[in-house]
């Protein structure tokens, strides 16, 4: 005996078809394959609601969820074996997360975050136009080297005085120490 599925459009041998007592012949209009299919669509669409409705039933009917659980070692232990992994990547994450936090809000904290910014837009609009490639490459040389040795770069004069602005070219800059920076009240490194 065959019999159409409405999905596939497909004849398939009965036996290809769950049971579903409400059904004209006790079975149901899909075929096995289409209903698995199904139901891994509405699963996806549904984790959440699935899962909840998993464990309702699982609590609603805790023989037959031992039974299962006794019949199906194999699937515990997998499961299990997932849970402790989520539990341990979640924790490892978490470590991670609380790291990267601790040393972004090292570097960026807002008041130094707004400092840099505007210590940037000077420096660009100090930043002559007829400066060379080479002077630009010296200008990043200098940065890196002080970088390199832990200290800071300074202008000579500044770029923002109070009768004259200095110029974000290679002779106005100097690398200074970190401490002689902040005693010229520059409190962080450009
Ligand atoms: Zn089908």
């Amino acid at each position: 005996m065959v019999k159409k599925c409405v999905k596939c459009k497909k004849f398939k041998d009965l036996s290809k078809y769950g049971k579903y007592a409400a059904g004209k012949d006790g079975l149901n209009s899909t075929c096995k394959p289409c209903r698995a299919d199904i139901q891994r669509q509405y699963s996806a669409k549904n984790e959440v609601k699935e899962k909840n409705r998993k464990r309702k039933w699982a609590r609603e009917n805790p023989e037959k969820t031992n039974k299962w659980n006794r019949n199906n070692p194999e699937h515990i232990k997998q499961w299990k074996a997932d849970r402790d992994y989520n539990r341990k990547y979640r924790l490892q994450n978490l470590e991670r997360e609380k790291e990267r936090l601790r040393k972004y809000s090292k570097t960026h904290s807002g008041e130094k975050n707004a400092l840099n910014r505007k210590r940037y837009i000077s420096k660009i609009r100090a930043t002559p136009p007829w400066l060379t490639r080479e002077h630009l490459e010296n200008i990043k040389q200098i940065y890196i080297k002080a970088k390199n040795s832990g200290m800071h770069v300074d202008h000579i004069v500044p770029l923002k005085g109070k009768n004259v602005s200095g110029l974000h070219v290679p002779w106005n800059l100097q690398i200074i120490s970190a401490s002689d920076n902040i005693k010229k009240g520059n409190r962080f490194q450009e």
